[in-house]
């Protein structure tokens, strides 16, 4: 942190108020100068910060501060700027670096040109998210920077050394350096500063003229405390700052007074409903907003944290339990239900990271949706024709199969839309959608390569059409038959080998009639959804870890409520059987269209087998936790023809043999498959799961039958795709904890 090597050699500061003078006693704290210089207009204030100590040395001028000093920072108020450049010229060395704490930047850019002219000096305009209502030296304080951000708004030709150093004195402060172009930070301040500020001010103002305003504010409760504290702001800095910040104020204010004036209507109209979305969408966001700034927002801080799964030897599994809903359904649950008729009730429904990031889309696009609560959702739809136009670019998270499904939504809408996502999903093509969506009249941009973001120009209309896929994709055929449903016309796709069926199910549960013939699905453009109740089934995938656990672990008796059974799913039902296990299948009904029903498994012997290649499509992302239940068999287990399971979240055949290899299992990979000898002895140790979730909870079931404790490194993931995991399993036997999690 720079605390024993200075980052600059003389500093001058210059304007000793709150934030000049919070500067220089951190960088004096820390040691980051070999000196520092203030001065002020004030001489009380700069006699007050030497003798405290805030400073090292107090200069006659600004002249004076600012010869020989490698930094210069002006910390005056915005307004003043321009007047104490002037000072600074004459004196401002040719290798000196000059930076600023200002609240806005264009101004301070714009004041240095017109100071300085053609012969501009290194200059790299900063200003600190930190600060307080309080003004001038006496509230200045070392630590007002730690854990705070600090924006930094470099020139394009910045010199990287200055902005490592000028970085290096911040972080020495404590701060975090976050770098942007100067409008962005203009634009982004003015909405999240500067309007609240404005806000705030206002209805002190407001209230404070009405005639019993001594009583309205003897009764304030602690909201409005809350949220006028920042009207106790320095009047002066904040006139500075709307006047400088002129063009991105006015902007957010006339956005901001139109959407109050909305409100005023809807009340005015006892329209419950507008009020509803919008509380609701405000609610989530706030939700949203404080994941983020607690940093356990989406995948990539998920990926950040270093999760550890400690599962100690041994245990049976016993219990009645329903694991979280199926993915795909809970995507899809929303989606049509959003664009039905009614209000539709989902229970179930998977509050992963993704499904959420859909949710949060269809609210952006005005649909009101409460929850989700302990998997309850309820959607008011808006109607086949009722989406409304998002603000901004609509972002999927880490989800493939939302951004395919929502472009053939989107296509055929009257308003222009942007999908993004994270930095994985940015990296994954799309012109598999892209491109058939375009042969139906869709317009669609994308970036190199067919990649995310999707631009999408609305108003548009699509001609159903007829598509043979070349590749089997249920995200290519929904995304197709998504967009029919707003086509002229019939849309048909022919799959060259079954894929999951999920989307059509689903329609026909909304009373949207698909035809299904042979290997192709059609929809007729035009129709109209009813809302449903869905009751999402449980995910079999998910389901499947406790199948094993309860096979592999003697004297286990568990049953498992609610799973979907999708003919196009079951193949991990099916090779258990073949191998042995003992599954009985009872209470099967249809939800949504999808078949379920509640499993009873007891342990079992099982023996190895060749896996059926027909199995091996319906089973694809469960062979991880096979691959245990084949380890734990007697005999040989042979798959054959899983090329695809190299190119899931891991290599997962790979992945799993080194995993069993550290446990002592011998195993031999073929390119397409994997041969287990079962019955060698399973030992303990380290497992490095590479960040796939299903390679962590195979492990974890491991441990059932393992002689040792294991240690499953990398397992934050598991929270995406099952959330609870490690509760249920802790519920139904299994001695495991997490770490870090
Ligand atoms: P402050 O406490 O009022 O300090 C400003 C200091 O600059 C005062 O000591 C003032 O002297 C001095 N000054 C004013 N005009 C001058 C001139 N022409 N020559 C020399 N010194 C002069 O204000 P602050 O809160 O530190 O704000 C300083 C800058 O930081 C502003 O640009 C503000 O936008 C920015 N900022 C403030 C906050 C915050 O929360 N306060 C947060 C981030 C950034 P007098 O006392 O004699 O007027």
């Amino acid at each position: 942190m720079g605390e024993t090597v200075p980052v600059f050699q003389r500093v001058a500061i210059i304007g000793l108020g709150l934030i000049g003078g919070s500067l220089a006693s951190a960088i004096k704290k820390h040691n980051l100068a070999a000196m520092v210089v203030g001065a002020d207009q004030s001489q009380s204030d700069l006699a007050y910060a030497l003798k405290n100590r805030v400073i090292d040395e107090a200069a006659a001028s600004v002249a004076e501060a600012v010869k020989d000093a490698d930094l210069v920072v002006i910390a005056v108020p915005v307004r003043a700027t321009e007047a104490v450049l002037r000072q600074v010229k004459p004196a401002l060395g040719a290798q000196a670096l000059l930076t600023d704490v200002g609240s806005t930047k264009a101004s301070f850019v714009n004041a240095v040109r017109s100071v300085f002219g053609e012969r501009l000096p290194a200059c790299i305009p900063g200003h600190p998210i930190a600060g307080s209502e309080k003004s001038g030296i006496a509230a200045a304080n070392p630590e007002l920077f730690a854990r705070h951000k600090v924006i930094l708004t470099p020139p394009d030709d910045v010199d990287a050394t200055q902005l490592a150093r000028l970085s290096a004195l911040w972080e020495g402060c404590g701060a975090r350096v976050l770098t942007m172009a100067v409008e962005y930070h203009d634009e982004v301040l003015a909405a999240t500063s500067h309007l609240p500020h404005l806000i705030a001010f206002s209805l002190v103002d407001t209230l404070a003229g009405e005639d019993e305003n001594l009583d309205i504010f003897r009764y304030a409760a602690g909201g409005f405390r809350d949220f006028t504290r920042i009207a106790a702001s320095d009047p002066v800095m904040w006139h500075d700052i709307f006047l400088s910040n002129q063009q991105a104020v006015l902007r957010v204010i006339d956005h901001f007074t139109h959407d109050l004036d909305q409100l005023r209507t809807a009340i005015a109209e006892q329209d419950g409903a507008t009020l509803l979305r919008v509380f609701s969408r405000a609610k989530a966001a706030r939700e949203h907003f404080s994941k983020m700034l607690s940093g356990q927002a989406y995948v990539t801080t998920n990926k950040q944290k270093q999760v550890t799964f400690n599962v100690q030897p041994g245990g049976k599994m016993t219990g009645d339990i329903r694991v979280p809903g199926d993915k795909s359904m809970s995507h899809r649950s929303i989606m049509l239900g959003a664009l039905a008729d009614g209000i539709t009730e989902v229970n179930g429904f998977l509050e992963g990271e993704d499904s959420l990031a859909t949710l949060q889309a269809f609210r952006d696009m005005g649909v009101t949706i409460e929850g989700p609560d302990n998997g309850f959702v309820r959607i008011r739809g808006v109607g086949i024709d009722g989406l409304q136009a998002p603000r901004g670019p609509l972002y999927l998270g880490n989800s493939g199969t939302a951004m395919r499904l929502f472009s053939g939504l989107l296509a055929p809408q009257a308003f222009d839309s942007e999908l993004t996502g994270d930095a994985s999903l940015t990296g994954r093509p799309m012109g598999r959608v892209a491109d058939p969506l375009r042969s139906m009249g869709a317009i669609i941009e994308t970036a190199e390569g067919g990649r995310p973001p999707l631009k999408i120009k609305g108003g548009q209309v699509l001609e159903g059409f007829h598509y043979d896929m070349p590749i089997a994709s249920a995200q290519v055929k929904s995304c197709l038959l998504l967009a029919g449903l707003f086509a002229k016309g019939t849309t048909s796709v022919t799959e060259p080998a079954p894929t999951r069926d999920h989307t059509e199910r689903m329609l026909a549960g909304f009373g949207y009639p698909v035809k299904r013939t042979g290997a192709t699905a059609s929809v007729v453009g035009g129709g109209r959804l009813a809302a449903s109740a869905i009751d999402v089934p449980a995910d079999i995938s998910s389901a499947a870890f406790f199948l094993v656990a309860a096979t592999i672990a003697e004297g286990s008796d568990l049953t498992l409520r609610h799973v979907g059974m999708n003919p196009t799913r079951v193949g991990v039902i099916n090779i258990l059987r073949l191998m042995g296990a003992n599954i009985e299948v009872s209470n099967e009904r249809e939800a949504g269209g999808e078949p379920v029903a509640d499993l009873r498994v007891t342990s079992a012997k099982l023996h190895g087998i060749d896996i059926p290649e027909a199995e091996v499509p319906l089973a694809i992302d469960e062979f991880p936790v096979l691959f245990i239940a084949a380890t734990c068999a007697e005999g040989k287990t042979v798959l054959r023809g899983a090329e695809e399971l190299r190119v899931k979240e891991s290599d997962r055949i790979q992945v799993m043999a080194d995993g069993l290899e550290q446990l002592g299992v011998h195993t031999t990979v073929t390119p397409d498959g994997i041969e287990i000898v079962g019955g060698q002895t399973l030992g303990g140790g380290t497992v490095d799961s590479h960040g796939d979730h299903r390679i962590a909870m195979a492990f974890a079931m491991a441990a059932l039958r393992a002689e040792g404790a294991i240690t499953i490194t990398d397992c934050a993931n598991v929270a995406t795709s099952f959330p609870g995991f490690v509760e249920l399993a802790q519920q139904t036997g299994i001695h495991i904890t997490a770490e870090g999690a």
